[in-house]
């Protein structure tokens, strides 16, 4: 049976996943850590991808390319962009965006720069065909790992469905946040959904974050690291759902 490859960034997010794991077996998958094991009867890898678009990118092609798995679920904090939406609530990222991917309009010399002007810059899924690969500004969870991921039944704080905004960011000025939440449609900004989903793209690779507010500044409520162990039963629960479908 191919193994389930599940991300997170830091240790709050992986820690409770690698310790559910029995017969835990630590991988060299470069400077990544990674231990492989079985999480409840199924093959299951937990890549801790560290921060950011360039970490979050490498370790899911390497741990692709090592483990032939089935399907990558990221999973780990956010923090919130929708009014609605308090730490501790989770978001099914049934959309990623790259929100650093950007073309901004021509202006001329001493024209000024104006940061919300512009268009979303389509990202090359990469291939080795002659020419650009088809270019993507908006990708799409996998429909099982997002029926999967809906069929949980959660009393720990709501649970909605929608867009996650990935980038090398993290947001503080509630007119941007709002402007992000407007113009993308954005639950919840993170620092990697969007860089996996890509080269899972690539790949053909069934894909889904989910992602819990550790914070969110709409509210002024300040970082809170144990939401990421949450994020993480919610993510066992997902993936054994998935596993059962
Ligand atoms: N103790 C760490 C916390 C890092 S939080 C520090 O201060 O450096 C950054 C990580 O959490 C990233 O992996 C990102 O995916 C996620 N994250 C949580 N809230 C975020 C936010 N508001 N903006 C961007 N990333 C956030």
């Amino acid at each position: 049976m191919k193994p389930i490859v599940c991300t997170g960034a830091m240790d709050a997010e992986t820690l409770y996943l690698i310790g559910a794991l029995a017969d835990a077996e630590p991988v060299g998958l470069g400077p990544w850590k990674c231990v492989r094991g079985m999480l409840d009867g199924f093959p299951t890898v937990i890549v801790r991808t560290n921060q950011g678009m360039a970490n979050a990118a490498a370790a899911t092609a390497l741990a692709i390319e090592r483990f032939a798995p089935c399907a990558v679920l990221n999973q780990g904090t956010s923090g919130g962009h929708a009014p609605d939406l308090h730490t501790g609530d989770l978001v099914i990222g049934e959309t990623v965006v790259n929100l650093g991917a950007w073309r901004t309009p021509d202006r001329p010399r001493g024209a000024g720069i104006d940061p919300v002007c512009g268009e979303p810059l389509g990202l090359e899924i990469a291939n080795p065909d002659p020419g650009d690969g088809p270019k993507v500004t908006a990708f799409r969870a996998d429909a099982a790992l997002m029926r999967a991921a809906a069929a949980i039944p959660w009393d720990r704080g709501r649970v909605v469905r929608g867009v996650i905004g990935s980038g090398d960011w993290w947001n503080n000025e509630l007119d941007r946040i709002a402007w992000l939440h407007g113009r993308f449609g954005t639950m919840a900004e993170e620092m990697e959904a969007a860089a996996s989903a890509q080269i899972c793209q690539a790949y053909g690779m069934p894909f889904l974050t989910v992602r819990i507010l550790s914070n969110t500044a709409v509210h002024g409520e300040p970082f809170d690291e144990r939401t990421g162990e949450q994020c993480q039963k919610f993510a066992r629960a997902l993936l054994r759902n998935y596993r059962m479908q």
